[in-house]
């Protein structure tokens, strides 16, 4: 219910964050329509959300249809939960955070600064911004590029306005400081983080890494002459650090402010040289000494979930309650479903 009301909080103001946008004004929607949102906890899941899970969503993906009937937005709160705890208890943080004091804050609002950021990201971010008329869809006009950039988009709405005093304003956040909390992560984990997804000699090329590596790598490039962003190695170490939050926000804004414009004018050029220059090809060295740290830490580069399994309890053959069991074998659950349900028929 907590987290329900503040979702809804947040899509209640979603005009007021709109029109405070750094964004260009023919780029922002007049009237902002018909936003829902929720915060759910998912019992099971399947199909593509299934072992891996998105942890928010937000529907439909047809601009015209948002344009005049608005979106409806999901945050799955005891995924969110979880994926926390696992970080938490992993030694994760620790592993990758110089600073006494960003541990510090992290404990105290890390897992907060993780649900307001999915709910800004979906609620605000996808629902914002509009195209400019006879632009045509994503699809036709960034190609290949549209998911990347798109995200980008969310992502840097939501980043714009995490360190915002209207969230505390408005009863969401306890106090500015989920801004760095959220700054801290993003930018260790655009620029170092993530590599453990990826293998040496690979490139990035999943939308929401890419996405990543796009917004924190062209923020530490920008903020290099004033050091806003400082890498340091540290006992044989990297470690990146915000030396100066009020000038990344700046940052985080110019970049949305431009990859809005990518998507209302659709211009694919610019969005191709964007996400080309940032967000596709790795550093080599680094991406060794992630996988080498995350391999000392035991932890998985990918996290899934095992489903609950549900079984009706029956009184004079009514459903009268639903027992829930939890199984710890993966791979058992697995050779079960397709023991049980798989659809594909089986030629002898
Ligand atoms: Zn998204």
């Amino acid at each position: 219910m907590e987290a329900s009301r503040r979702i809804a909080a947040i899509a209640a103001n979603a005009q007021w964050f709109e029109d405070n946008s750094p964004i260009s004004p023919e780029h922002k929607k007049k009237s902002v329509k018909g936003i829902s949102a929720r915060a759910i906890n998912v019992v099971v899941g399947s199909g593509d959300a299934s072992p891996s899970s998105p942890i928010g969503i937000n529907l439909p993906n047809a601009n015209w249809i948002r344009a005049e009937h608005g979106s409806k937005s999901v945050t799955i709160s005891n995924l969110v939960h979880s994926y926390h705890e696992v970080g938490r208890e992993s030694g994760e943080i620790e592993e990758f955070t110089l600073r006494e004091e960003d541990i510090a804050l992290h404990k105290k609002y890390g897992f907060l600064t993780g649900v307001l950021h999915v709910d800004l990201h979906e609620v605000i971010g996808h629902a914002s911004g509009r195209l400019e008329p006879g632009v045509g869809t994503l699809k036709e006009t960034l190609k290949n590029y549209a998911a990347t950039l798109e995200e980008a988009r969310a992502d840097l709405v939501a980043l714009y306005y995490m360190p915002d005093l209207k969230l505390v304003e408005i009863g969401v956040a306890p106090s500015a400081e989920v801004g760095r909390v959220i700054y801290n992560g993003y930018i260790t984990n655009g620029l170092m983080q993530q590599l453990k997804r990826i293998k040496p000699g690979e490139d990035i090329e999943e939308a929401h890494m890419r996405n990543r590596q796009l917004v924190a790598g062209w923020a530490y490039e920008k903020g290099k002459p004033e050091g806003v962003i400082e890498k340091v190695v540290h006992q044989g170490k990297t470690y990146f650090l915000v030396n100066d939050y009020e000038k990344l926000r700046e940052l985080f804004g110019a970049l949305l402010r431009e990859v809005q414009r990518i998507k209302s004018e659709g211009d694919y050029e610019a969005g191709r040289a964007l996400v080309e220059t940032y967000g596709v090809k790795v550093d080599r060295e680094l991406n060794e000494e992630v996988l080498e740290r995350y391999e000392k830490l035991a932890i998985a580069p990918y996290s899934g979930f095992i489903n609950p399994v549900l079984k009706p309890v029956t009184r004079n053959g009514e459903i009268v309650d639903v027992a829930i069991e939890y199984p710890e074998d993966f791979t058992e659950q697995m050779l079960y479903y397709a023991r049980e349900y798989s659809l594909l028929p089986t030629y002898n």
